[in-house]
């Protein structure tokens, strides 16, 4: 054991215990990236020998307006990259050392050299180390020797070079624990660990994209065709026309760069991430960027009860022994019935209450509680312990149901088992009744009182434990067994009250058309009595228990599913195959998790979802998103997140597509009745690589409304670019070409193409800036508050705003930027016909949808 003095000491020797990341890319690397694009080298080849054969102007411009667009480009990429960082430290793994004699929680990574670790199941392990204390302990091993039974642990000593698999009485990082516990001592951390040793072949292991972002990409690479070969028409029909080769190639160039939406699939990046902040803020940590998309789409949320649904604030209320039910306030310590019992919830049980504080499984440290409470110190539960050592233990786990101790008490061998009360039950021979000394045999009629006392407190929506116990000749290890041939002890019921916010996200989660479905391992009375109080079932027919399933074909499971809505005393195994129904059944699964047989579950559902605060290391490492706070109500809140994500982002792609479209659309229009084009390159350059991101990614950070929960979930499969979203792409890009070419013949007729493509150029920046406020919503917004809600929108909005005014009204750039000086009319008349574009696009969008 480590003083925290020592700890820190090797900390600054060994450094963290952490695998070194694959190397990070430079500022000056991002920066040079975002010149990679094979049209941005075309065109600053273009601009280099259009430069050299004398326009050394629209060269530097053209510099000038790609090196603006890189830097932020830069600037995008690295904040979406810290707050992807900051969230993935969050979700950093936890383990649990003793330093000062004291057992401490610290993130993984602080683990050092000769720090005594405790383990336990469902715990990863945070570094390699000896066993010291091992009780039933078996670990996966799996990511490292491949081997994916589990291991088990003793102290016994094995050969110097035994391989991995064979070192028994070691542990290593990167494997979990699948059962029992233990403790040891650290020996390598970080690299050094045989995790370490074989960490180059995890680095560099990039986020995979998401399937917004492979749709986009897709879609990105067939428009990018079809605009190549749009602009190599426009480029032979120019050298026909007689146009200089060169500035009609400069021209085909720029046009391909502003009119391909090569940012898509960024904006979609950059928009998760700064979304995943805000859900993290709302204890919904995100660990898989995929998960976010998923969440707008999920249709069932199937949930634990304890803890997520209900406080997991156990308090025990009731005891009760043969024939006798008695309240927590009649307690009587002297009474031996009684005392064996509450002897029995001390000794079988692994909580701990220390300076106040539950360490442990709620259900357990309730029972502790209870009795510290109620002032027994003179009972108090370590002086029990001390005097009954524990010798031997069978752990819980949620497929037994149960748990084993065997303890020494006054010279004899006792095994003590607390458990579900149908498990236990089913292993009782005898009983100890109230008030009697000797065990005697059970009678039917016995345990059919002990059932109806069960189903009493189940009704009551009271979690039930069952005890019992068997005296031992001699001592020797446990094993499943002993667990037989029992002695009925009593029956501790505790409450566990739903939480307060509960049943109003139940009643939200049913109104945006997802089916809420409760998973719990305890009875199902108590389960359907706590789902009917929160508005999950109405009545007891739409709960059954995991064993009917258990019979059922998957075929039939499908059709069986619909009808249900509470699962009681499910095993992990019965979770997957409910997943899986669903999906079959063409929903999008979100599936809560906390135990260590859940990864598989958490893997399997579109979403799964941990526990921060009671889920087990492996469970949080399985899903996609971690809930802090381990509540119902922030899964409901991270759907409605999801949901206003996915239209955030869609908004901003049909901002990016319509105003590339109305570029694209003057452009042929010009050619195809042979007017000179309207824009010169740069036009089109400034356009797309400055004025335009801003007002993307502020669309993508607009203000959530509670209004999207009011819809049914997206098909998952449905394209973001369905018909009526490219129609509406289509017909806004059409309204803002419209208003361009019109500025456009105003200019060319009064004055020829220099004020044409001026007015032109002015108008299609300026609407497209304008465009971002009809962008806002499918709705008409006009004379809303919604119109005005986003202050990024009206911040980039003034910043293009300034930018294109500037470009107009400052002489010295009109050369560099190839426009003519505007009178005040022909100003008014650019903003005017720009400003056009709200009322039309509105006007549209009122007749298309409906006024709201
Ligand atoms: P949920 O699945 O909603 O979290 P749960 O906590 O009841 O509900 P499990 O932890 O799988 O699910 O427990 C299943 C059953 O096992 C409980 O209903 C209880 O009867 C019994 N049980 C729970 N905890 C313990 C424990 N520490 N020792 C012995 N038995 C337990």
């Amino acid at each position: 054991m480590l003083t925290n003095e020592q700890a820190k000491e090797n900390q600054k020797k060994y450094g963290w215990n952490e695998l070194a990341e694959g190397r990070k890319k430079s500022c000056i690397t991002l920066f040079l990236e975002q010149f990679k694009d094979f049209l941005v080298i075309i065109l600053i080849i273009s601009a280099i020998i259009s430069g050299i054969l004398g326009d050394a102007e629209s060269a530097a411009v053209i510099f000038l307006v790609i090196t603006m667009n890189a830097i932020l480009g830069t600037v995008q990429t690295l904040k979406a990259e810290q707050s992807l960082k900051s969230l993935k430290q969050l979700s950093a793994p936890e383990a649990k050392v003793v330093r000062d004699h004291a057992v401490i929680q610290i993130p993984a990574k602080e683990v050092t050299i000769g720090d005594e670790v405790l383990i336990e199941a469902g715990d990863c392990i945070p570094a390699d180390g000896k066993l010291i204390e091992t009780a039933s302990l078996k670990v996966d091993e799996s990511a490292l020797t491949g081997e994916s039974l589990s291991v088990e642990k003793n102290l016994e000593d094995v050969p110097e070079n035994a391989a991995i698999g064979d070192r028994t009485n070691q542990v290593f990082s990167g494997s979990f624990v699948t059962y029992g516990h233990g403790r040891y001592e650290v020996t390598a951390i970080g690299m050094n660990t045989e995790m370490g040793k074989i960490a180059y072949l995890l680095k560099n292991t990039s986020e995979k994209m998401t399937p917004l972002q492979k749709n986009l990409d897709d879609f990105g690479k067939k428009l990018s065709i079809m605009i190549l070969i749009l602009c190599g028409i426009l480029f032979i029909l120019s050298i026909l026309r007689g146009d200089n080769i060169l500035n009609a190639f400069l021209f085909a160039v720029a046009l391909a760069v502003a009119a391909i939406p090569e940012a898509l699939s960024s904006i979609v990046t950059i928009v998760l991430s700064f979304g995943t902040q805000k859900m993290a803020k709302e204890h919904a940590i995100i660990r898989k960027l995929q998960a976010v998309e998923g969440l707008g789409s999920v249709s069932v949320i199937c949930s634990d009860k304890t803890g997520t649904l209900t406080q997991n604030k156990m308090t025990v209320e009731d005891y009760y022994i043969y024939p006798k039910r008695i309240s927590v306030s009649e307690l009587n310590f002297e009474n031996d019935s009684e005392k064996e019992l509450l002897i029995s919830s001390i000794l079988c049980n692994d909580g701990m209450i220390t300076d106040g504080e539950q360490i442990g499984d709620p259900t357990e440290t309730a029972l502790l509680a209870v009795l510290q409470e109620k002032k027994y110190i003179e009972y108090s539960f370590s002086d029990v312990r001390a005097a009954c050592p524990r010798l031997s233990e069978i752990p819980f786990d949620s497929d037994r149901k149960m748990m084993s101790t065997e303890n020494k008490c006054d010279g004899r061998y006792v095994i003590y088992v607390k458990g579900a009360v149908d498990v236990l039950l089913k292993r009782i021979t005898h009983i100890r009744k109230y008030g009697s000394e000797k065990p005697e045999l059970i009678n039917e009629e016995d345990r059919l009182y002990i059932e109806k006392q069960n189903l009493e407190f189940s009704r009551e929506g009271l979690r039930v434990l069952a005890f019992a116990y068997k005296e031992l000749d001699a001592e020797k290890e446990l094993t499943l067994e002993d667990e037989n041939n029992l002695v009925f002890l009593g029956l501790i019921a505790m409450m566990d009250p739903p939480r307060q916010e509960s049943k109003q996200a139940v009643k939200e989660c049913i109104k945006a058309g997802i089916r809420p479905v409760m998973i719990t391992g305890d009875h199902k009375v108590t389960a359907a009595a706590i789902a009917k109080r929160i508005g999950i079932i109405k009545n007891e027919s739409e709960a059954c228990e995991g064993a009917v399933i258990e019979e059922m074909s998957d075929e039939e499971l499908r059709t069986f599913v619909e009808g249900i809505s509470v699962y009681a005393r499910v095993s992990p195994e019965h979770k997957i195959r409910i997943v899986r129904a669903w999906q079959e059944r063409g929903n999008i699964v979100a599936m809560t998790g906390d135990g260590v047989n859940d990864a598989p579950a958490l893997k399997q559902a579109d979403v799964g979802v941990a526990m921060g605060i009671t889920g087990s290391e492996v469970s949080k490492d399985a899903a996609a998103m971690v809930l802090t706070d381990d509540n119902f109500a922030t899964i409901i809140k991270a759907v409605e997140n999801g949901r206003n994500l996915y239209q955030n982002i869609k908004n901003a792609i049909q901002f990016l597509l319509s105003g590339n479209l109305a570029a694209i659309l003057s452009v042929l229009y010009a050619s195809v009745v042979n007017l000179p084009v309207p824009f010169a390159p740069v036009h089109l350059l400034f356009i797309n690589l400055l004025t335009d991101s801003l007002p993307a990614i502020a669309l993508g950070l607009e203000p959530h409304t509670k209004a999207v929960m009011e819809e049914k979930p997206r098909p998952m499969k449905e394209s973001i670019l369905n018909r009526k979203f490219l129609t509406d792409i289509s017909v806004e890009g059409l309204v803002i070409g419209i208003m361009t070419m019109t500025g456009y013949f105003i200019g060319y007729s009064e004055s020829g193409a220099l004020l044409g493509s001026t007015m032109a150029f002015g108008i299609l920046c300026t609407s497209r800036l304008i465009h971002g406020f009809n962008c806002k919503s499918r709705k008409p917004i006009l004379f809303t508050k919604k119109f005005f809600n986003n202050p990024y929108l009206i911040g980039a909005f003034g910043m293009g705003l300034l930018l294109i005014t500037g470009v107009l009204m400052i002489p010295g750039l009109h050369g560099i930027f190839q426009v003519a000086a505007l009178d005040w009319q022909h100003l008014l008349i650019v903003y005017g016909l720009a400003l056009l574009n709200l009322p039309v696009i509105q006007g549209i969008k009122l007749i298309r949808v409906g006024r709201v």
